[in-house]
């Protein structure tokens, strides 16, 4: 399976900033095999990324709305960003689900319009630190995880991201991330039978190029999702170069 390594910039680089990225990236670019890289960006960023990622380097959004289109002032429809080129979107990264109160209905929701639309959904999940601490980041990242994909096919992404990792410093051991990842792989087993096999898991949450070699190399993680270390072409092909 294509190792995934999707970077996502959250809140940060204007139009003008995205362009400069794209273009340094082109400059230093060279695909690696079974590796895919995909920039999830802010919506006003992706046609600075459609006119400039070198060929080969996939583009997203960080969000998108439930609904097809309409009244709803501020959203960005799935249409929208298919428009615009993108490939994949994020869907209940823990910053939407904390900062504007997701549920699992909702990412649920969101997961099947962006495929209805043509877009592979990475719908986000993992434990905050007070569930670790009380042992029960397995069923609870599970029952997220089976709420979060109500309706949801196949042609999915799922990223573990447990929260107290994010932004922090502080990885996940590879075993961590493995143990999360082969609890969803089975999960995903049940829910979807033989057609689980094709659908990548990601790991997330201070992934940089010195720890995702080894995070990579686990048995069910099939890529990562970068917040700090995609902003910098130097970090993204140091981790390119790892893997
Ligand atoms: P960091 O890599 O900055 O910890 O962020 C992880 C993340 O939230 C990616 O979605």
């Amino acid at each position: 399976m294509t190792i995934l390594l999707a970077l996502n910039w959250k809140m940060n680089k204007t139009p003008t900033e995205a362009r400069s990225w794209a273009q340094e990236l082109g400059e230093k670019y060279a695909q690696v095999e079974g590796v895919e890289l995909a920039v999830m960006a802010p919506a006003l960023d992706l046609s600075a990324l459609s006119a400039n990622l070198p060929a080969g380097v996939a583009f997203g959004g960080q969000d998108v709305s439930e609904h097809e289109s309409g009244a709803y002032t501020g959203e960005v429809s799935a249409a929208m960003l298919k428009d615009a080129g993108a490939g994949y979107v994020v869907v209940g990264h823990s910053e939407r689900r904390e900062y504007h109160a997701e549920t699992d209905a909702q990412v649920a929701a969101k997961a099947r319009q962006a495929q209805k639309n043509g877009l592979i959904p990475i719908v986000c999940v993992g434990e905050k630190l007070e569930v670790r601490e009380k042992s029960e980041h397995v069923p609870f990242t599970l029952a997220q995880l089976a709420g979060s994909l109500e309706g949801v096919g196949t042609d999915v992404v799922i990223a573990y991201e447990p929260v107290w990792a994010i932004g922090t410093g502080k990885t996940a051991t590879a075993d961590d991330a493995e143990e999360l990842a082969a609890a969803i792989r089975n999960a995903l087993k049940q829910q979807y039978g033989e057609k689980a096999a094709g659908i990548r898991v990601l790991y997330g949450g201070s992934v940089k190029p010195d720890n995702i070699a080894e995070i990579c190399g686990k048995p069910n993680v099939n890529g990562a999702l970068v917040g700090g270390a995609s902003l910098k072409v130097p970090d993204v092909l140091g981790m390119q170069d790892a893997l």
